[in-house]
């Protein structure tokens, strides 16, 4: 152990930035604390412009060599990086829950095997890129997908890893170089995944790890003239600051932010698949960008669903995210502990009813609030408008289909909706008229890597996924070439 390691349940971490194959530490630390329990994880180096300017200029050393490098050898190596990250899943796994709370059992399962599938799967889907051909007038017209150049990806905090590597997957297949901030609430895997890369063969300075503050070392990354790409999950806010800074060097961005999206349940809906679906919105405590926290319920059926929601919704297990029966754990930080419930107790204030929940969990202390659910809100009310991120959902009726889809469409997002509806027809007139990125019929999370994903209106800019995240990492170029002999005469 050095001065610059921490350990997490027996797993060492470095503390520092990870740069142009180096690790580097500031000056300065910040400190990680763990939401299960308020104990301090360690000190993080702080990046400040200094360490940016660093990590864009290896990426910008490191660019052409990469780029270079065959498309084959550039899968192989991200195929090799899956397979570190699958031999560390338990690592990873363990290390993610302390750091941002969400369930072990999600993360040994579902998120870091997926973390590994987002390597192999742009790695494969590279191999798979054709490069297109069109003829006019005898001459040819070759599309080739160039890489842009350094990237920087600044994630959030709900879902590290997995986010991070959404976008450091296809940005390296493309052949860029990369810079990742990690959210300062959870900066570790990153630290991880530094070392599985390095140790899976990527060259020094493609993959670059930057730690600390948006406005600090964030803000100087999106700023930086010799940036190519910004892709950025996150807050609505934060967006409109990084179109800001990323304007002047007219850099494309990619934005997949917020919502809060609709549940719409139809009586002629199975009403248990239907209640699974809505108590599935509390996963992650809340705290999932796609979660439809607004549950619109055909008005027939309002009470029995209602009854039905409180019941299954009371045998969810609160506790500690390590243990493998624990459904919810606490939630990420005081601050959005605090934000949460204001955005509850106004509600109240204002004439809500709390069907379950309403309060922090002060049985179990910390960061752990009860999954609640509000009714009597109205629709322009600030808990039906904003995101709250925090395990709160709020219940609202209708009586027709057409009041059912202008209630959905009412928000300035629309990341996502559900429909639960035994109604084919209906299904798909419904989904026709929803304004989402992604539209899930009687089922919810379930998504094909090839398929484009994003939001609508406030929920984000561009789609990624697939084809889409070649679109956007990649500069397209078009070489036409007249044929053999040609001769040109005006
Ligand atoms: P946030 O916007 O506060 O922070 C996200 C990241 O941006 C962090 O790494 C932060 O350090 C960085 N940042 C902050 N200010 C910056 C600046 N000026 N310049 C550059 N970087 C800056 O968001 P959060 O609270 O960490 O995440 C929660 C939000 O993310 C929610 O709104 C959620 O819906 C959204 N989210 C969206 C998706 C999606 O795919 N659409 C997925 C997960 C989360």
């Amino acid at each position: 152990m050095t001065e610059h390691t921490l350990t997490v349940a027996g797993v060492a971490v470095d503390t520092r930035h990870w740069i142009g194959g180096e690790r580097i530490a500031s000056s300065e630390t910040f400190t990680d604390v763990s939401p299960i329990d308020g104990s301090t994880l360690g000190e993080i180096s702080r990046g400040t412009a200094t360490e940016a300017a660093a990590a864009v200029a290896a990426a910008k050393a490191a660019f052409p060599g990469w780029a270079a490098t065959a498309r084959a050898e550039r899968a192989r190596i991200l195929h090799a990086i899956a397979d570190g990250v699958d031999k560390r899943i338990e690592d990873l796994a363990i290390v993610e829950t302390h750091d941002n709370a969400a369930l072990l059992r999600s993360h040994r399962r579902g998120v870091m095997p997926r973390v590994a599938h987002n390597f192999r799967f742009f790695a494969d889907w590279l191999l798979k890129l054709e490069h297109e051909e069109f003829e006019t007038r005898g001459h040819t017209n070759h599309v080739s997908w160039d890489p842009a150049g350094p990237c920087v990806l600044i994630t959030p905090w709900n879902a590290p890893l997995m986010l991070a590597t959404w976008k450091i997957a296809p940005a390296l297949a493309a052949g860029n170089t990369v810079i990742l901030k990690p959210a300062e609430w959870t900066p570790l895997t990153a630290s991880l995944l530094a070392d599985i890369a390095a140790e899976a063969g990527l060259p020094a300075g493609v993959l670059n790890v930057v730690q600390g503050y948006g406005a600090e070392a964030g803000n100087a990354l999106v700023s930086h003239p010799d940036v190519r790409r910004i892709s950025f999950t996150g807050s609505v806010p934060t967006a409109k600051a990084i179109g800001a800074a990323s304007a002047a060097n007219l850099v494309p961005t990619s934005f997949e932010l917020g919502g809060k999206s609709p549940l719409l349940v139809f009586a002629d809906a199975d009403l248990d698949l239907a209640v699974d679906l809505a108590v599935e919105q509390y996963d992650n405590a809340g705290q999932v960008c796609l979660a439809a926290t607004r549950i619109l319920v055909e008005e027939s059926i309002a009470d029995e669903f209602t009854k039905r929601f409180a019941q299954k919704a009371a045998t969810l297990k609160q506790g500690d995210p390590r243990d493998e029966s624990t459904d919810l754990g606490p939630n990420i930080h005081p601050r959005q502990l605090e934000k949460i419930d204001g955005f509850v107790q106004r509600a109240l204030a204002a004439g809500a009813r709390a069907v379950i929940g309403g309060a922090p969990n002060t049985d179990l202390g910390g960061l752990y609030y009860r999954p609640t659910l509000l009714t009597d809100v109205a629709q322009d009310s600030e808990v039906v408008q904003e995101e709250v991120f925090g395990p709160v959902l709020t219940l609202q009726t209708f009586v027709t289909e057409q009041e059912a889809v202008t209630l959905a469409n009412d928000t300035r997002f629309g990341l996502a909706a559900t429909l639960a509806t035994g109604d084919h027809e209906r299904a798909e007139r419904v989904t026709a008229q929803l304004v989402a990125g992604t539209v899930w019929v009687n089922c919810f999370f379930v998504r094909d890597l090839q398929a484009p994903f994003g939001g609508s209106r406030q929920s984000g800019v561009g789609r990624e996924g697939g084809t889409w995240s070649f679109d956007f990492y990649c500069d397209l170029k078009n070489t036409v070439t007249a044929p053999k002999g040609w001769q040109n005469h005006g």
